[in-house]
């Protein structure tokens, strides 16, 4: 809040150093209003600030919080290895003001990710404490059986875990199509409970976290969006 120069409002939406940002600047390249902003000492009231680069345009915001529609092939980890991280699915500007996705999605798996670069809201929504619910479709190897739905919702046994793990919900939408609702967000969670009750996790789709589904925000894979407030407000 409050006024800050040109320069420093460009470096704070991560358009680059402060010596790149004047550069910007300089050649022209930075608009406010519909008009060119040529000296970075001009001072501007950053709430509510539109502005454009390179003939994009973009609204100030003190911290980001996204979605992305994650194809299968990308991974979630900070310093990726196998594959392409999830972050070249976003403008570069959103790595420089370090974004980090909010929990993680295998590699494989699709569908509804959040990312922030505001800490304590990661924090928040990776707490353990928080029970988010989170709605996953998988495909399964094997179809779904009577059996199978019965045994995620009473809760399986994996190795490393004091307790079983059940589904909140869990529902069968096609021959080897379930719908599983979890709580928790273990590692490889919806995978491993489905080899525990003896089937097998062909492909996995998240499409809901919270009250926030990916429907609703008709993103194609690979895109993403800026949350707002009423977003937001779906994931308490
Ligand atoms: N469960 C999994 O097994 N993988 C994911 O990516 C998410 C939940």
């Amino acid at each position: 809040m409050g006024k800050m120069t040109l320069d420093r409002i460009l470096q704070s939406q991560g358009f680059g150093s402060r010596k790149w940002c004047r550069q910007l600047i300089a050649d022209g390249e930075v608009r406010v209003g519909g008009e060119a902003v040529d000296d970075f000492r001009t001072a501007f009231e950053t709430d509510g600030l539109e502005f454009s680069v390179f003939g994009e345009d973009w609204r100030y915001r003190e911290k980001v919080y996204l979605a992305v529609n994650k194809p299968p092939g990308f991974e979630c980890s900070r310093k990726p290895s196998h594959h392409p991280g999830v972050l070249t699915l976003l403008p570069e500007q959103f790595t420089w003001r370090d974004v980090q996705p909010v929990g993680r999605l295998d590699h494989d798996t699709t569908g509804l990710l959040l990312l922030s670069d505001d800490g304590a809201f990661i924090h928040a929504q990776s707490s353990p404490r928080r029970h988010v619910p989170k709605l996953y479709l998988a495909t399964t190897a094997e179809p779904v059986t009577g059996a199978l739905v019965d045994a995620l919702l009473r809760g399986v046994q994996l190795h490393d875990e004091p307790a079983p793990l059940a589904a909140q919900v869990c529902r069968q939408v096609g021959e080897s199509l379930l719908e599983i609702v979890l709580e928790q967000g273990k590692y490889h969670q919806v995978k491993r409970m489905l080899a525990a009750a003896g089937n097998h996790c062909a492909a996995l789709r998240r499409t809901a976290i919270g009250g926030l589904g990916l429907d609703a925000l008709a993103l194609e894979e690979g895109e993403w969006m800026f949350l707002e407030e009423e977003h937001l407000a779906l994931l308490a």
